[in-house]
């Protein structure tokens, strides 16, 4: 039975949302919610602490993950739920993609540095986490006064064609597929269709990562098109996938707020029963 909204994509301060694990537990037992998923970004270092924070509170966890991936030249970022963290090609590939993040935030502020009153000492003390990225660069940003919030940097100078953009390395989203599920995970695209009608991953494209273990497509996300959230579930029908939808809450990083958008429990249940890594934990 569940008590109250189900919400699969959250950010903890192990990545770039602004709340510890601890906090977000909080934020979501204030929210009324039943089901949690905790997705950081390239890390599973919060999964141990929402544990700890969610026990006695009634509130279901899912432990899960945001991964980097790119496909051809794009970003995609691939949800996977409920698979093992100790699994070795999970391991070297989450560090590898942390690792080139490091390097890539690094260089990016050498160049904001030509322009702008900002360190690279600045962004390392915005970030109290293990996955670091272009919000903790507007976050120290905001603390010179470069620009007023988080979202105004990535409308301005942090955006892709701000002049300052930068690319780090990430593995396809077929091989994040494929790691995700041989680790006992369900993989599931996150927001697919921010350019509408056209989803990022299409077709014969699409089916490919079907074939290679993809379980669902999250379609409530704000920054899904409503086009591009018609055809999402087209081809959900399509390829039989588990519809989800989320807040991608990031604490006050983001507008986005808990539940804002959320996920049936017969949705959940498939996801569930997709997966052999770690368990639900009702705490
Ligand atoms: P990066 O992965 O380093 O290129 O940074 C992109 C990430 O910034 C995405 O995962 C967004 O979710 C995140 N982000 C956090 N806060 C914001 C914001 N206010 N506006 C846009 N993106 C944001
Ligand atoms: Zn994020
Ligand atoms: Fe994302
Ligand atoms: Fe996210």
């Amino acid at each position: 039975m569940t008590r109250g909204p189900i919400d699969l994509h959250t950010h903890s301060s192990v990545s770039d949302g602004t709340e510890t694990p601890t906090q977000l537990i909080r934020a979501a037992v204030e929210a009324g919610l039943d089901t949690v998923a905790i997705t950081d970004h390239d890390s599973t270092a919060g999964w141990d602490e929402v544990l700890t924070a969610a026990a006695g509170t009634g509130l279901q966890v899912i432990r899960g993950i945001e991964l980097s991936t790119r496909h051809e030249w794009r970003s995609v970022h691939l949800l996977g739920y409920l698979f093992d963290p100790h699994d070795p090609v999970i391991l070297r590939e989450t560090a590898r993609t942390r690792d080139d993040r490091l390097t890539r935030a690094e260089r990016m502020v050498a160049r904001l540095a030509e322009d702008f009153d900002i360190t690279w000492d600045d962004v390392l003390a915005q970030s109290g986490g293990t996955t670091i990225g272009r919000p903790h660069i507007a976050d120290a940003l905001v603390a010179r006064g470069v620009v007023p919030t988080r979202s105004a940097a990535f409308e301005s100078i942090l955006h892709f064609r701000g002049g300052y953009y930068l690319p780090h390395e990430a593995p396809t989203v077929l091989d994040g597929v494929r790691m995700i599920a041989e680790a006992g995970g369900a993989p599931v695209l996150a927001h697919p269709a921010t350019r509408g009608r056209e989803a990022v991953v299409d077709g014969a494209d699409l089916g490919r990562l079907v074939d290679a273990g993809l379980v669902g497509l999250e379609v409530g996300h704000r920054e899904n098109t409503p086009d591009g959230q018609a055809r999402l579930l087209e081809l959900a029908a399509q390829y039989d996938l588990v519809v989800t939808g989320s807040s991608d809450y990031h604490g006050e990083g983001k507008p986005n707020r808990l539940a804002e958008n959320t996920t049936t429990p017969e949705a959940l249940e498939r996801l569930i029963a997709a997966t052999r890594g770690v368990e639900p934990v009702r705490a």
